[in-house]
């Protein structure tokens, strides 16, 4: 899992040339100049077009090199050692700025998810549904371990499942189509049935439906 370690996104760098906050930057796969990784997943950039490292570079690069490029000041999160990249265009690295906030919300979706595929080892004895109806719930999770919390909601025979998750759009019809088979028989297991007219869950013997008060066909 890329950005497995948060704690970064909450430094603040302010470049040394333009004191302008600097962006937080997906790294590059590949440090150019010697084929190896930048051992991190966030570089801090200024990407400030007016910070003079930038104005300057083009002209002492062209100088010195004959070479059209500037160069934009670059951090290492947890540290304060620094480098110069050189860029050939202002919009190198705009394309790759990641919104800390949300890679902190993503990745606390991902730890709660690691966190209920092992709790769902013990949900059945420990009667917990919570992991089992994360996971069902949750579109980013793992498909497979979706199908098997699916798998553990008869043996947990708790109807509260019910109303979140006929109230879930589902993006796997596979996944939903599980979930469709298990509720009837979750509902018989418990002598209840859902109301075809409200929805709500009433006893299976009912003839009226106390909500809704609507006749019901016998089965
Ligand atoms: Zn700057
Ligand atoms: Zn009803």
């Amino acid at each position: 899992m890329l950005y497995s370690d948060p704690s970064y996104l909450d430094e603040i760098h302010t470049c040394p040339y333009c004191n302008e906050k600097m962006s937080c930057c997906e790294a590059p796969p590949i440090h150019i100049g010697d084929g190896l990784g930048w051992g991190s997943e966030i570089l801090f950039i200024c990407l400030n077009d007016l910070c003079s490292l930038f104005v300057e570079g083009w002209k002492n690069i062209e100088e010195k090199y004959c070479h059209h490029a500037s160069y934009r000041y670059m951090e290492l999160p947890g540290s304060k050692e620094s480098n110069l990249m050189m860029v050939a265009s202002k919009d190198a690295y705009t394309g790759s700025i990641v919104d800390p906030q949300a890679l902190k919300k993503q990745n606390e979706r991902y730890r709660n998810e690691q966190q209920a595929v092992k709790d769902l080892t013990t949900c059945v004895q420990e009667k917990n549904l919570d992991p089992v109806l994360f996971l069902i719930l949750d579109e980013a999770a793992n498909l497979s371990d979706r199908k098997k919390a699916v798998s553990y909601l008869l043996e947990l025979n708790n109807l509260s499942c019910i109303d979140p998750i006929r109230n879930h759009t589902f993006r796997h019809s596979e996944l939903e189509m599980a979930c469709n088979q298990i509720i009837p028989l979750l509902l018989k297991a418990n002598y209840k049935k859902e109301c075809p007219h409200c929805f709500e869950i009433i006893k299976a013997q009912a003839k009226k439906c106390p909500h809704c008060k609507e006749t019901l066909k016998t089965t």
